[in-house]
């Protein structure tokens, strides 16, 4: 049997008749940057998140970069963000000549831990990156809290998180000051190529994020500020808004067949539950657990789980990682690591004061984990194949 990692033939196939009609009407319009269906999309996401401003852009880095800008974050300025996740997440800062500072990871979600910021908090730091890593909140409570005491900002990286509820029922991306999305293909929502989104509750400070879009002119041709070419393409937008209605129901899904997934681990005899952080006997695969509940949110009634995961990924632990990983290949399993080198051990970051503490929740998890397909069009019948096949491998 084969099973992709992430089949978009699939979800095209049961939008085909909508999504072809957005890319004609566009094509007759000639329209193709920013203008109404930007304007329409940005109205839409608003609506979905609660957010106040919403600014289509070219892409979910993008989006990051805008964010980073937008709060004035230049040379010298120190940016706390988790030493694991997309490359992205460092990237934009050390863009702006400021300095990204890591902090470990929690070991049930992966997420930034809190407990770990305080101590890299200097007289330079000025914003936190929470990162939303695989479809789950990040413990915002905490990190909102540490950041009104240092007068910090907070820009949250929802790339992977769109739609996501942490426990008040909150949007991801409506936390903090400015909230950061990706519509690269691979995510919940994606478009056929590149684009971003950018959101806050700020009004005013969404006017100077939108400036900066378009190289910081206001009126056009008059700069005050430099920005960039930040924007999102008419036919992205299109796209988007025939496809942004689904995603609830196309996150219920995956949390459907995580749900299955975690079942089929435990009846195999590999695992004893969700969130255990330890390799052993009794848990040879560590299944991920979703966190937090959320007061109300309406696309939960579609899912058995009372917790709020969009699992953009689904993401093992295993003793053997790289073995199984090709043994999945060979078996017709695609796979992958997400990711294997935390940003403390990248190349480009060796200079990194901060890349010389130590990180052992990181490095464990780039050593271990692995990405299960959990797109929503997955059968059941595929995801018992997957876990047929890991447990041929472990019980060999
Ligand atoms: C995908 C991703 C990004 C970057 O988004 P692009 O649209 O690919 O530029 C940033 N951060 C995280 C966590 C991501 O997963």
């Amino acid at each position: 049997m084969n099973v992709p990692l992430l089949d978009l033939k699939a979800q095209y196939a049961t939008l085909k008749n909508e999504l072809d009609e957005a890319l004609i009407k566009t094509a007759e319009s000639q329209y193709f940057i920013l203008g109404p269906e930007v304007v329409k999309l940005e109205e839409n996401i608003c609506e979905y998140l609660g957010a106040k401003s919403a600014i289509g852009v070219s892409s979910g880095t993008d989006a990051l970069l805008l964010a980073l800008m937008g709060l004035d974050v230049g040379p010298g300025d120190e940016v706390i963000c988790p030493t694991y996740s997309f490359f992205a997440t460092a990237g934009v800062v050390s863009r702006l000549n400021a300095v990204p500072v890591f902090v470990d990871s929690d070991p049930v979600t992966f997420n930034m831990d809190p407990k770990e910021i305080e101590a890299k908090i200097t007289d330079k730091t000025k914003v936190i990156i929470p990162v939303h890593l695989y479809g789950q909140s990040a413990d915002m409570d905490p990190i909102m809290e540490i950041a009104k005491k240092h007068n910090l900002k907070v820009v949250e990286d929802g790339a992977q998180a769109i739609g996501v509820q942490y426990k008040d029922g909150k949007s991801v991306g409506t936390i903090g000051d400015i909230g950061c999305f990706s519509f690269f293909p691979s995510k919940n929502l994606g478009c056929f190529g590149d684009g971003g989104m950018v959101v806050t509750m700020d009004k005013e400070l969404g006017e100077k994020l939108r400036v900066l879009r378009v190289h910081g002119g206001k009126p056009k041709y008059y700069h005050s500020m430099i920005g960039g070419n930040f924007r999102l393409d008419a036919i992205q937008a299109a796209v988007l808004n025939v496809k942004l209605p689904h995603l609830d129901s196309w996150s219920a899904k995956r949390r459907e067949n995580a749900e299955l997934y975690t079942k089929l681990f435990v009846e195999a005899g590999l695992a004893e539950g969700v969130g255990e952080t330890e390799l052993s006997e009794n848990n040879k695969v560590l299944l991920p657990k979703a966190i937090y509940k959320p007061s109300n949110h309406s696309s939960m009634q579609s899912s058995g789980s009372s917790n709020y995961h969009i699992y953009n990924q689904f993401i093992i632990r295993v003793e053997k990682r790289d073995e199984l990983k090709q043994f999945l290949l060979d078996n017709g399993v695609m796979c992958e690591i997400y990711y294997p080198v935390p940003f403390h051990k990248q190349g480009c970051f060796t200079e990194l004061p901060s890349s010389k503490d130590a990180y052992p929740v990181a490095d464990k998890a780039a050593d271990h984990s692995l990405a299960l397909p959990i797109y929503s069009e997955l059968t059941d019948e595929q995801i018992k194949y997957v876990v047929d096949t890991i447990a041929k491998f472990i019980n060999s």
